[in-house]
């Protein structure tokens, strides 16, 4: 069977998503959501998503009784995800949920809440999870190929234009440069070291306080320590561009990847050689992984459920509490 999917947000990312799906073996779209009639029209034509599946934000909840869509694809502004994802589930079709999952670990515990009341599945649009280069990375680190792992460092960042947009409305964003692609350095140490945080530390810089507002991060630096004395140094962005590095440093080996989670293709080199997996259309193999997550219960290496992205929440916030209080925050993730 084929995993059927409405997208929600008919946006930039939505529309990439949308491309890639065109490829996929067991993904497909058969239902859209968005508040702009023209973008449902045009989408719709070009999908193949007939009228009686196209829906926008007040009558959603009437995927209830579309019997053609198994799941929503949410693909809107950060701080929309929660209310969403909750009348999805609500609405019994599974949940998969752009990064980040919501804007705090509250909203990510409900979200996780309402979708195991529903009996409905929580996905994150984690695609780095499913790209052969970083998994040949944390095959490597689990065979013991890179010995004990000692250190990692994630630098996750680019220079931020059109200061009008939503990523640097607190509202919409829930943050700034931490929640948009901060995230990305966040779940890759956890997926790199493969152990999960006992602790964060974090100072926050800001040179532009005009663009940046409050509540929306420019630049936060952040370590974490884990539970074996590993520790990672990671650094996040809105104003710095060409920055997409992991560095994964263990007693036998070393891996890096530049770029490390940019749309493709993934570069990296260990202390064997170049890495050398196919380059894939990440959102295309996200999808067909999905749909085997889905509907046949299959485990992903690198887990992409609900409870995945509520830790990167947890740190998150965690995060933005070291930077306002000064003080090292201990964590409890496990
Ligand atoms: P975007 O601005 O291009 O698209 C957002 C869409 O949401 C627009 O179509 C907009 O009309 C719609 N929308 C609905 N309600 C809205 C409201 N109240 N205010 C503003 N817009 C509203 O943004 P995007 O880049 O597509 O990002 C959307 C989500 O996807 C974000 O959560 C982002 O973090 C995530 N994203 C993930 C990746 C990835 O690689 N996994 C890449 C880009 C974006």
């Amino acid at each position: 069977p084929v995993l059927r999917v409405a997208l929600m947000g008919l946006g930039g990312y939505a529309s990439r998503v949308a491309e890639a799906m065109q490829s996929c073996e067991r993904a497909k779209i058969t239902g859209l959501i968005s508040g702009t009639p023209g973008k449902l029209e045009k989408w719709g034509a070009k999908y193949d998503v007939p009228e009686k599946s196209r829906y926008n934000y007040t009558n959603f909840d009437e995927i209830r009784d579309n019997p053609t869509i198994d799941a929503v694809y949410i693909i809107t502004p950060n701080a929309l995800h929660h209310d969403q994802a909750i009348r999805v589930a609500k609405a019994g079709k599974h949940v998969i949920c752009e990064k980040p999952m919501a804007v705090n670990a509250k909203e990510g515990q409900e979200m996780v809440d309402a979708c195991a009341a529903a009996g409905v599945k929580l996905l994150v649009g984690y695609r780095m999870h499913f790209e052969p280069n970083t998994l040949e990375v944390v095959r490597m680190r689990q065979s013991g190929e890179l010995g004990k792992i000692l250190f990692f460092q994630g630098l996750s960042g680019f220079r931020i234009g059109d200061p009008n947009q939503w990523r640097l409305d607190k509202d919409l964003a829930g943050g700034g440069a931490l929640m948009d692609i901060g995230i990305y350095a966040v779940n890759g140490a956890r997926y790199m070291v493969g152990e999960e945080p006992v602790w964060v530390t974090a100072q926050e810089s800001k040179t532009d306080p005009a663009k940046f507002k409050d509540g929306v991060d420019e630049t936060i630096q952040f370590q974490l320590g884990f539970p074996s004395g590993a520790v990672a140094s990671c650094l996040s962005t809105y104003n710095m561009n060409y920055l997409d590095r992991f560095f994964l440093n263990g007693e036998k080996g070393f891996a890096e990847l530049q770029p490390a989670t940019g749309y493709g293709p993934i570069k990296g080199r260990t202390n064997k050689g170049e890495l050398t997996q196919p380059h894939v259309v990440h959102q295309t193999v996200q999808m067909d992984e999905m749909a085997g997550i889905i509907l046949d219960g299959n485990k992903p290496i690198v887990p992409v459920d609900g409870l995945e992205g509520l830790k990167d929440l947890k740190i998150l916030d965690a995060i933005y509490q070291a930077c306002s209080t000064g003080n090292k925050q201990e964590l409890k993730l496990v």
